[in-house]
């Protein structure tokens, strides 16, 4: 389980780095790109997903929670959360969340 920093669309604004709680993303130097330095540490919590405003993270849904290889990425439109979901053939799904009403999904 774990995340890829797409460098192309990262601006290196590190919102990513501050809100990860197992202290794995990084940035070499002020304004560069952010990276993961321990990759298998990730436990996969999704909270850089849902705070890079870029697109630049994407989270691999591994075989051992249904994924088989399937990649999500987040974008966010006023109180809802989209998560797009393709599998390994290309196939893609969006699940929306209304984050006002999180506690009842
Ligand atoms: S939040 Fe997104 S754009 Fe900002 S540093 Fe992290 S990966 Fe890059
Ligand atoms: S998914 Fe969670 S644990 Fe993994 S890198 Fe992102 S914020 Fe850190």
């Amino acid at each position: 389980m774990s995340i890829r920093i797409n460098r192309e669309k990262c601006t290196g604004c590190g919102k990513c780095i501050e809100v990860c709680p197992g202290t794995l993303l990084f940035k070499e130097v002020e304004g560069s790109k952010a990276f993961i330095k321990y990759p298998k540490e990730c436990w996969g919590c999704t909270s850089c997903l849902k705070e890079c405003k870029f697109e630049a993270i994407s989270y691999y849904l591994g075989a051992d929670i249904g994924g088989n290889g399937s990649i999500m990425h987040v974008t966010e439109e006023g109180n809802e959360l989209h998560w797009h979901i393709t599998d390994a053939g290309g196939n893609k799904k969006i699940i929306s969340i209304d984050r006002t009403k999180a506690n009842s999904y």
